[in-house]
């Protein structure tokens, strides 16, 4: 009997890695993917003579028995001598440097003693306030914080940056955006640094990186989806997915040519889930369609600044942790791979988050790149505008799932209400509404191949174990 045809919305890490162990299993497979190259988020892009990641996209090491068969499912796309890098990353407090994660021993001995001291008062009162006072169900960032950290530490760490990230009070986000670095308490960190415990799942140091960019990994991928007589159709976004009854029967999209479609026994969805219920025909229940407009993301746009010197920093990723800065991360691809940057020059990442309906977001590419300029010039490390190559401004209108108070209100009704869609699965960052690196979504890419070979395509026994492991992640597992 000849496999049910399945049609994937989306050419990123999840939707690219499914599309490739489909294949791999006899399925007939269309990618549609709405931008003109496959990797989603984890793809590289040329910037003049440098190649650079939407910042660069490190694929995680962790020490668990899943992880390393991912590994070993990919390796083979990374190129000639890929790269494994120990963790390179930093966050500036207060003038200073701090390896990250933090080790906060180095932080209480790095700020001054009246500051040191005052981090463990608190920390040793929140631990006594949380033995009489266990958490709640449902608590917020700030709480959840304070309750591990003590106020002092958390202010400091994590209040005034997170709060710029996700352009919320902390008091408004769930505890849950917390999710891996859950076990982030002060003991937990201290035993860390000492060597004496961390968690393979939630704690790695090390990164594998092909050396041209981490496009390779998604475009080796979508050449065996294509020698293996399947389809990637680039530039070519979903516009309508049409049900009948309770399936999804065919997807519209449009192309150069105008608009076209085509039949679906199985549909994946890697897209945001607010864009697959509004494409929905005939449409979904309002109340699916109400929850899912309160399903909101947070936009990214991302500026790069080329400096005519060979390095600026010997890290990957530099987090701004102090109120003095609008921008919240700076990474330097050419620490990553040396290989993608002219010898004489350096380029750098700046992210700046913001809501898409803000001033700020029709700003002119000129204005954003001042303000990270500005930016760059505060953080110590003698940039000048004078040593400026060029720049290059570009966003990611839906970067990161934002974790309001009680999310799962809105998320769970969404999700069940388009599984209700007996042969639509979702899956990935957006399709799970899930804040989750590329190694998650390239194992979810593989893990909903072979859940329809053996399971078959129902949607609603896989959203069912979806929020199952959902769970787990927002308990930080
Ligand atoms: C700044 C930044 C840095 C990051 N760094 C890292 C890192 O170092 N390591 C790591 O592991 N993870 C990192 N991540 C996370 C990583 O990018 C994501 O986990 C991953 O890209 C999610 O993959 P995905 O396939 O689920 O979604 P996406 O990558 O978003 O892919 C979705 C795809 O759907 C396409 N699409 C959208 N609408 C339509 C439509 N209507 N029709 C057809 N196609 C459509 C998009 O064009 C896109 O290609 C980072 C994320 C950000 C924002």
């Amino acid at each position: 009997m000849s496999k049910p045809k399945v049609v994937i919305l989306g050419a990123g890490p999840a939707g690219i890695s499914a599309a490739w162990r489909l294949t791999k299993l006899g399925y007939p497979v269309t990618v549609l993917e709405r931008d003109g190259a496959v990797g989603g988020m984890g793809r590289t892009i040329k910037v003049g003579d440098y190649s650079v990641d939407f910042g660069p996209h490190t694929f995680h090491i962790r020490a668990t028995p899943e992880s390393k068969k991912i590994l070993k499912t990919i390796t083979p796309f990374f190129g000639e001598d890929p790269l494994t890098l120990v963790r390179g990353t930093r966050v500036l407090l207060r003038g200073k440097e701090y390896v990250y994660p933090l080790e906060m021993l180095q932080v209480l001995f790095g700020v001054s003693p009246l500051l040191s001291a005052r981090i463990l008062f608190d920390y040793s009162m929140a631990t006594l306030k949380s033995f009489f006072a266990p958490a709640k169900k449902e608590d917020s960032f700030e709480e959840w914080g304070v309750r591990n950290l003590g106020r002092t530490l958390y202010d400091l760490c994590f209040g005034v940056y997170s709060e710029r990230v996700w352009g919320l009070p902390t008091s408004q986000i769930s505890s849950k955006q917390a999710q891996r670095v859950a076990k982030l308490n002060l003991k937990n960190i201290i035993l860390r640094t000492l060597g004496i415990k961390a968690d393979p799942a939630t704690y790695f140091t090390k990164y594998f990186y092909p050396r041209k960019g981490i496009s390779l990994l998604y475009e080796g991928m979508a050449r065996e989806v294509a020698a293996g007589g399947n389809k990637v159709l680039l530039n070519s976004p979903a516009v309508r997915v049409e049900r009948s009854g309770d399936k999804v029967s065919r997807v519209a999209y449009k192309t150069a040519t105008g608009e076209q479609s085509m039949d679906c026994d199985i549909l994946l969805s890697t897209l945001p889930l607010p864009a697959l219920v509004n494409m929905t025909s005939p449409a979904l229940p309002q109340a699916v369609i109400d929850h899912a407009a309160k399903l909101r993301y947070r936009s990214l746009k991302l500026i790069y600044i080329a400096l005519k010197r060979p390095q600026l920093t010997d890290y990957h990723w530099v987090y701004l942790l102090d109120e003095q800065f609008r921008v919240n991360r700076m990474s330097e691809q050419k620490n990553v791979s040396p290989d993608m940057v002219p010898k004489d020059r350096t380029i750098l990442c700046i992210e700046l988050s913001l809501w898409k309906d803000e001033p700020l977001w029709k700003a002119s590419d000129e204005e954003i790149y001042r303000l990270a300029l500005n930016d760059l010039m505060k953080m110590g490390y003698g940039v000048t505008e004078s040593e400026v190559d060029s720049y290059y401004v570009t966003d990611i209108p839906t970067a990161y799932p934002v974790y309001e108070l009680n999310f799962e209100d809105h998320l769970i009704p969404v999700l069940e209400g388009v599984h209700e869609m007996r042969n639509v699965m979702t899956l990935g960052r957006h399709g799970l509404f899930l804040n989750n690196s590329m190694d998650d979504n390239v194992g979810l890419g593989f893990q909903i191949a072979d859940h329809i070979e053996k399971k078959g395509a129902d949607g609603r026994v896989w959203v069912s174990e979806m929020l199952e492991f959902m769970k787990l992640r927002f308990a930080g597992k």
